[in-house]
């Protein structure tokens, strides 16, 4: 789960880091207020899912409050296209006010998971500011990796140590921002901690300029606190609206639409359609009850990604028949007007009586024997399509 920077930068200052005063405007007025409270010049900055916003023309320096209402005005409701937002762009609601910073130096400091070891791996480099990718690629020897191993924590001295490879100067500043995102990282169950830049400003003291924290979806349960944090706009819809019907899905970009019981078969069905030689328009798990309900629901949200040419049902009648699956999908077939053509391969209990109902019902739905089979017939449905 992702968050905004403003949304960050409050769980920042809760957790000591040091960062610039602040706050959220979603209009020009609002944005006046929020920069009376502050110091000139400000920082204006929009708020989207996204980073690489400095270089998109997302955050803007202005000096008096007749730019701020004017910049706030021009920034909220614009497109804002980011290296991460893909040619559609994002559409800024929001903006983040701030005062701005007398930037010395811009360095990078993150804290992430490093599956291989187990551990939480610091991240930090005396050349933030730029995509850290890049620096990686470029110029790799910049890049410092820590462990942290979970039982032994992070101490005062593993900090002390990176900020003088790093170079910073103010060590107490990023003692504090160290251990500030460590615990914030723990204690909220986080996949990412990113600050890019960590400033050093012209007094000599660190600031986060930015702030970028994930969050592993699976622990959310346990944090309403975050989950309230959620930003509807950023999220995608279908996304959404499966989440609210219990379905497990996930937009792709392809033209197949998949739908499948059970996250294993979804992931071999996405697989045979590669192997056929098509793109899968989604992942999507109906989980172990797949009512008729839910797979009408499942065919709405598929069929509303205008990308999809052909559907593959991919079920295993395990605990519940397959011909009460094919009465399910000849249901949702008739109640969710689909246009475009269904495969299905149904295998497990009842399998002929479920064929047999599918053959029967005079909808366009074509059996398949095996997944390979289906996967196939779909990837040639796609192709004569185009
Ligand atoms: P991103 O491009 O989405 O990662 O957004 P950032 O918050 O990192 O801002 C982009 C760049 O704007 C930073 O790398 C800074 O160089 C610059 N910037 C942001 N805030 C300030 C500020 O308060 N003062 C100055 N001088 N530069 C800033
Ligand atoms: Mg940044």
């Amino acid at each position: 789960m992702k968050i905004h920077e403003y949304q960050a930068k409050d769980l920042f200052a809760q957790y000591g880091i040091p960062v610039m005063n602040g706050s959220v405007a979603e209009n020009g007025e609002q944005a006046v207020t929020a920069a009376q409270e502050l110091k000139a010049p400000y920082v204006l900055k929009a708020q989207i899912h996204s980073g690489g916003r400095g270089k998109a023309g997302g955050v803007k320096l202005v000096n008096t409050l007749e730019e701020v209402r004017t910049t706030a005005e021009e920034l909220i409701g614009q497109t804002l296209v980011t290296a991460q937002t893909g040619p559609e762009g994002r559409v800024v609601q929001k903006i983040l006010v701030t005062e701005a910073a007398e930037v010395k130096k811009e360095y990078y400091f993150a804290m992430t998971v490093d599956r291989d070891t187990g551990k939480l791996a610091m991240i930090a480099s005396s050349e933030g500011g730029v995509e850290i990718e890049q620096v990686s690629k470029e110029a790799p020897e910049k890049i410092i990796t820590e462990k942290i191993d979970p039982a032994v924590g992070l101490h005062d001295y593993r900090l002390r140590y990176l900020a003088e490879k790093l170079g910073i100067a103010d060590v107490k500043g990023f003692i504090r921002t160290g251990l500030g995102m460590y615990k914030l990282f723990c204690e909220k169950d986080c996949s990412l901690v990113e600050i890019n830049p960590l400033a050093e400003l012209a007094d000599g003291t660190i600031t986060a300029l930015d702030a970028k924290v994930n969050f592993d979806d699976n622990a959310m349960y346990r944090h309403p606190e975050i989950l309230a944090l959620t930003d509807p706009n950023e999220e995608d819809p279908r996304e959404l609206e499966a989440n609210k019907y219990g379905l497990n899905y996930v937009s792709l970009g392809g033209n197949v639409g998949c739908l499948v019981n059970g996250a294993g078969l979804a992931m071999a069905t996405m697989d045979m359609i590669h192997y056929a030689g098509a793109v899968p328009a989604n992942f999507l798990d109906v989980g172990g009850t797949a009512t008729t309900e839910k797979v009408t629901k499942a065919f709405e949200i598929i069929l509303s990604d205008q990308g999809v040419q052909a559907i593959l049902v991919n079920i295993f009648g395990g605990l519940i028949k397959c011909d009460m699956i094919a009465e399910g999908i000849i249901e949702a077939a008739k109640n969710s007007e689909i246009k475009v053509p269904i495969v299905a391969r149904l295998e497990g209990t009842n399998v002929e009586k479920g064929k047999q109902l599918l053959l029967n019902s005079g909808m366009n739905i074509i059996p398949a024997s095996s997944l390979k089979e289906g996967a196939e017939i779909c990837a040639k449905i796609v192709k004569e399509a185009n």
